[in-house]
């Protein structure tokens, strides 16, 4: 499923609403240091489920929302919405039979992380479920961070191996037979 859009509202550095229209053959953002190129990456890794703050580079979760500067006040929550493009119907059932996927993550202070798909109530392992199987994801290797190359070389037998799977597009399979043992 191809990615169409990116749409920020409180997340980190992007305060006011932002649309980032992924059209065919993007291939890169450029801008000066600290203007918010990670942390688009980290928005698209958010909305697909990540949960591990430390991937945001922050100590808690809710460090995504906008924390404020000298002029403006800081935000209660953070959104970040995705567009795929479902027009060949690969999301699969359970989530909206339409041309149009749009995944919302919303986290608001105090209160926690809440997804929709099309305006419509999911849960958190239906959206990293979703992904998982279109092997891409919070932990796609697709998706490379700033000093995870050198991460990478110097990283132990069992974190390759992840690694691997996980471009194999074998990890959801994995996810599912961890549940399984857990019921
Ligand atoms: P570089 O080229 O150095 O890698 P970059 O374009 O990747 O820079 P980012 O790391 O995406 O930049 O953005 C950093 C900016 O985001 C910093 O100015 C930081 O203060 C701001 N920022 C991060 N989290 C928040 C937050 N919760 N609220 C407000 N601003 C934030
Ligand atoms: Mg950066």
């Amino acid at each position: 499923m191809r990615f169409n859009r990116l749409r920020l509202s409180g997340f980190k550095s992007f305060v006011d609403p932002t649309e980032l229209v992924i059209a065919e053959g993007l291939t890169g953002v450029v801008g000066p240091n600290g203007c918010g190129k990670s942390n688009l990456l980290e928005a698209l890794r958010w909305v697909m489920g990540e949960n591990r703050p430390t991937a945001m580079r922050g100590g808690g979760m809710e460090d995504v929302i906008f924390a404020g500067t000298a002029r403006r006040p800081a935000r209660n929550f953070a959104e970040v919405s995705l567009t795929l493009d479902n027009s060949e119907r690969l999301a699969p059932s359970g989530f909206n039979d339409d041309d149009v996927l749009e995944i919302t993550r919303r986290i608001t202070r105090d209160v926690g992380s809440a997804y929709k798909a099309n305006s419509r109530d999911v849960r958190a392992r239906d959206v990293q479920m979703l992904f998982a199987d279109a092997s891409t994801g919070a932990h796609s290797p697709a998706l490379v961070r700033q000093g995870q190359i050198a991460e990478l070389i110097n990283a132990k037998p069992a974190a390759r191996r992840r690694i691997l799977e996980e471009a194999a597009g074998i990890s959801g399979l994995y996810q599912r037979r961890h549940e399984a043992e857990l019921k």
